[in-house]
């Protein structure tokens, strides 16, 4: 039998590196790590954890605000970048250790360096100057932000991305952000907090391509309210360095002063000088490392999760495949991660949650089929439930912003295909009706729901009335 180093070596220690590497350990297998960063990946340094930390930051200044019509007087409220940006960093220094003492409790030898596959079964470490064996090997190496790509803007140079913003030395007066994503809205709600001035440039006439259009619609209401300036159809031509900060040119002519223009245009697999070619691993269209059911690349022995397979970016999308990898390859229990009805937040101000279908996919049964094969016959004909409204706790505070909750419902089966939130504790309350959802709960089920009142999540259980759009 041929020998090995390791049963297991992983590179990349994010969150679906570490669950594979912890869970193979604990099925008995001789388990390497390399990690050239810092241990907890893209989530937990520069992602999902210090972002979370930055909106609760941002969120305080509506608190602050709506304690007024409840009694309270505020003094005279600052803020301190400095200090949120250090006490900040101490938390993610703190998670760091725990992710790495939590490998070296499982028994797996952690390794910091850079690694570079040399062949089917073998890595080589590069900090180290050797190169390990291995029986098999997964690719967990996440994803970097890119830079409008395929656009050429003149002074690229001068912008940041997300993984810059996170340690600014300063807060930004005025900052650009380009992109109408996730992160560009996240960012944009995070900054308008803490008293910055926004603009959002957008290249399409709506953010948030891809989510359900009342959202869309919605969230834009709601950002402009914030006097967040949304910049749609127009690009980033070129960006100047100029004695006060940067000029930002767009594709209309404006010229948008700011002190920092951060770029969230996507981020790409990080699949560069890996070595993916001498040991035989392909990479798909998307740029993204192919793999199948079981994140199994084009190599036998080589597997690969998380965002450098370009499936579902999502932090607890890439730690469900590395322990299915784990339990499927080395602890005798096979098993896939399922797709189905992955619920996700964008974590804006207001907040959104969403899980399933929007109305537009769930009228499009072709789509649904190419796209979400178990919901294969569901959709074509299908009823709206909407309710707009003004949380309880604007009634005093004063505050005009309204919460949207929209369900999409299969006409002839009943089952709810789709659920959208947007407002306070948007992503807490879809968590839960994704459970119900992923069990094939019908809208039925949902109105024999008892109400929990007050709250806004029984907004879910009591609609009755199907939406019919308004006569034109
Ligand atoms: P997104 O794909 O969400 O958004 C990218 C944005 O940039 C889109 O608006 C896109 O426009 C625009 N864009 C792309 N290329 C160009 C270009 N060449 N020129 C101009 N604009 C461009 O990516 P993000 O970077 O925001 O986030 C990456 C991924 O990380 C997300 O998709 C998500 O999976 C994950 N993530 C999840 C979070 C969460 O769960 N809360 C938070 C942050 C990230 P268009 O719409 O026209 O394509």
């Amino acid at each position: 039998m041929t020998h090995y180093d390791f049963d297991l070596f992983v590179i990349g220690a994010g969150s679906g590196g570490v669950r594979a590497a912890r869970i193979a350990a604990t099925h008995g297998a001789r388990v390497g790590v390399a990690e050239e960063y810092r241990y907890g990946g893209t989530c937990v340094i520069r992602g999902c954890v210090p972002k979370k930390l930055l909106v609760y930051a941002s969120r305080f200044h509506d608190e602050f605000e709506d304690a007024a019509g409840f009694g309270w007087s505020v003094g005279p409220a600052s803020f301190d970048w400095a200090r949120l940006i250090a006490n900040k960093d101490k938390e993610i220094g703190r998670l760091e250790g725990i992710y790495k003492t939590n490998l070296e409790k499982a028994g797996v030898a952690t390794f910091k360096t850079r690694a570079v596959l040399e062949g089917p079964h073998s890595v080589k470490l590069e900090a180290e100057g050797r190169t390990v064996t291995a029986d098999k090997i997964l690719i967990a190496t996440g994803g970097w932000p890119t830079l409008a790509e395929g656009a050429h803007i003149e002074g690229l140079e001068h912008a940041i991305t997300s993984n810059e913003a996170f340690h600014l030395k300063e807060q930004p007066r005025r900052i650009v952000i380009y992109g109408g994503g996730y992160i560009a809205l996240e960012f944009a709600g995070i900054f308008a907090g803490l008293g910055s001035e926004v603009s959002v440039v957008y290249r399409g006439e709506r953010v948030l391509r891809g989510f359900d259009e009342d959202i869309r619609v919605a969230l834009s209401e709601e950002y402009a309210r914030r006097g967040i300036n949304l910049l749609t159809g127009r690009t980033i031509s070129r960006l100047e360095k100029t004695a006060g900060g940067i000029d930002v040119a767009l594709s209309d002519g404006t010229i948008v002063a700011c002190d920092a223009a951060m770029f969230a245009t996507g981020r790409a697999p990080n699949v560069q000088g890996l070595g993916l070619e001498k040991a035989g691993v392909e990479i798909g269209k998307d740029g993204g490392i192919k793999v199948d059911r079981q994140s199994r690349t084009s190599a036998p022995d080589i597997y690969a999760v998380g965002d450098v397979t370009h499936r579902f970016n999502l932090t607890p999308v890439a730690i469900r495949e590395g322990h299915a990898f784990a339990d499927s390859v080395f602890g005798k229990q096979a098993w896939h991660t399922s797709y189905d009805m992955i619920p996700t937040a964008v974590f804006s101000t207001p907040e959104i949650g969403t899980v399933g279908l929007t109305e537009a996919q769930a009228r499009d049964p072709a789509w649904i089929a190419a796209h979400h094969p178990t919901l294969a016959g569901l959709g074509g004909e299908i009823d709206i439930y909407k309710a707009q409204f003004r949380p309880m706790k604007g009634t005093l505070s004063g505050r005009a912003e309204r919460m949207l909750m929209k369900l999409v419902v299969d006409q002839r089966s009943g089952r709810v295909l789709g659920c959208h939130i947007l407002g306070p504790d948007a992503g807490e309350i879809v968590q839960m009706a994704a459970i119900a959802m992923r069990m094939g709960a019908t809208k039925a089920d949902f109105d024999a729901t008892m109400a929990l009142h007050p709250s806004a999540a029984e907004e879910l259980v009591t609609m009755r009335t199907k939406w019919t759009p308004p006569a034109s």
